[in-house]
């Protein structure tokens, strides 16, 4: 259980909170691009990036945006969360794999500079090459210009109504050798970060999603499937996931998001091939075939043997 510290306007529709231990105590450790979980009393769950400093662990730092259409997670940040208010919390979870590299290049779109704000510190910590281009639809929607401000040379805003968009094809095609991209933003952002990035050594550019990506429907299959640690096999139908398919089977198995993108199902493969329909591994990693999200992701093979 944590504290609401401090509620705080950092931009147009965008507040940060500080979460704290109501006794201080340090909170666990944190990687640049970790997410934690705010569960709200209303019952709904809802990640957001830790924005604030990993060498600061007496609080955590979260920014939400208020989404009109909200199902009552930014709704909730913003309309109810006070002050004092006491607050449970998952995580850390690190789904974006932040490494040290000698040269960066951070994209951040809309509120999906939370992520990449840490990134940013790091790098200047360490004395890294680095770039920000920073784009959202306005300045006053831009959250954290102010503690980007000092670093002039090495961030480019990109406020959509005065400079249009972040020039992505250009920036992707002039990245040096050796420089990783990290990028998240909304969709089409991402999209096009993905499709100019084509070109790069594999594991060069990563990104992180806040929602899925628009897919088309895929055809489900039944799959077996064989949890090692438990000694059950369970039959997974066509109409379920293999997550509620456990779940009914009273297996212990978590979830959050549902939708392939929080990470919190993470389940081991030992045996079969997934089919990956998340958004968050990599090729590289989808490849290797030793975890799956199984709130979304099916099976390749008849039968997949897992670690539950
Ligand atoms: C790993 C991770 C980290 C995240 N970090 C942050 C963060 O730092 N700050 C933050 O504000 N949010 C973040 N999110 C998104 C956040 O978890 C919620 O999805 C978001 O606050 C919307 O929740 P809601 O209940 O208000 O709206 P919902 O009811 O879930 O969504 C309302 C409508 O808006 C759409 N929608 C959902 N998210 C977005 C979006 N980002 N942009 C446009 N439309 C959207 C939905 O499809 C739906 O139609 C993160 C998500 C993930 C998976």
């Amino acid at each position: 259980m944590v504290m609401v510290r401090q509620l705080r306007w950092e931009a147009a529709g965008v507040v940060s909170v500080l979460l704290a231990r109501p006794d201080g105590s340090p909170l666990p450790p944190w990687r640049p691009g970790a997410h934690v979980e705010l569960l709200m009393p209303t019952g709904i769950v809802r990640q957001y990036s830790l924005c604030g400093s990993p060498d600061d662990l007496s609080a955590y730092r979260v920014a939400v945006r208020h989404l009109p259409a909200s199902r009552g997670g930014s709704e909730y940040v913003h309309s109810f969360l006070r002050p004092g208010q006491p607050l449970r919390i998952r995580g850390p979870r690190d789904n974006f794999g932040f490494e040290p590299a000698e040269s960066y290049l951070f994209l951040a779109g809309g509120i999906g500079i939370t992520p990449i704000l840490p990134m940013v510190r790091h790098a200047i910590d360490s004395g890294a090459k680095w770039e920000l281009h920073y784009g959202g639809q306005n300045a006053v929607s831009m959250a954290f210009r102010d503690e980007l401000a000092p670093h002039r040379d090495s961030v480019r805003l990109y406020p959509a109504d005065r400079a249009g968009h972040i020039p992505l094809a250009d920036l992707l095609n002039e990245t040096a050798p050796g420089t990783v991209v990290y990028a998240c933003g909304p969709e089409p952002m991402l999209d096009a970060v993905t499709d100019n990035g084509a070109h790069l050594p594999r594991g060069t550019v990563r990104m992180e999603r806040f929602r899925p990506r628009t897919k088309a429907p895929m055809p489900n299959a039944p799959v077996e499937v064989v949890c090692k640690r438990s000694g059950r096999t369970v039959e997974v139908p066509a109409e379920r996931s293999v997550l509620d398919a456990l779940g009914d089977a009273g297996l212990p198995v978590r979830s959050s998001c549902r939708e392939g993108v929080c990470g919190t199902c993470e389940t081991r493969v030992l045996e079969g091939e997934p089919e990956h329909r998340d958004d968050i591994l990599s090729e590289e990693e989808r490849e290797k075939g030793d975890r799956m999200f199984i709130c979304v992701s099916r099976a390749r093979t008849p039968q997949l043997v897992l670690d539950i």
